[in-house]
């Protein structure tokens, strides 16, 4: 038995959430239920940052990429596209395909079009120049 530490109730040991400490397994000071409650409870509270937490998570999963890693590449580009200047409210990863390191970080559509350019600066340079002397 144990006191959950939020709802002040004796509950069984089953009804807490283990931690691993160093000193072995732990249970977790607020019972199951209120650690379910009070993570519903914060994210009503605070929506942005469940947003940004829930961002960081896919993030790390997808790119192994760190908010701050993410904050530190945007402020590299000024917050904007390196492509059409642009700030886009979302941007995209843009990754070496080949080594799937982290580039940079594109608009969706400046992204795109590097994809269907075969990533490849020479097609893009002639598409300029063929832009221009179409003037
Ligand atoms: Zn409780
Ligand atoms: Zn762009």
């Amino acid at each position: 038995m144990k006191n959950c530490s939020k709802c002040q109730k004796d509950k069984e040991d089953s009804e807490f959430y283990t931690r691993i400490r160093k000193s072995g397994l732990k249970l977790q000071s607020w019972c199951k239920v209120c650690v379910r409650t009070g993570k519903i409870e914060w994210r009503a509270a605070n929506p942005e940052r469940h947003k940004a937490s829930e961002r960081a998570g896919y993030l790390k999963r997808t790119y192994s990429l760190t908010l701050g890693k993410y904050n530190k590449i945007l402020l590299s580009q000024d917050s904007k596209c390196p492509g059409c200047g642009k700030l886009p409210e979302k941007f995209d990863i843009d990754r070496d395909h080949i080594t799937n390191k982290v580039r940079g970080l594109l608009c969706h559509c400046c992204n795109v079009t590097l994809g269907y350019a075969y990533d490849n600066p020479e097609i893009l340079r002639n598409l300029a120049k063929y832009l221009e002397s179409t003037k």
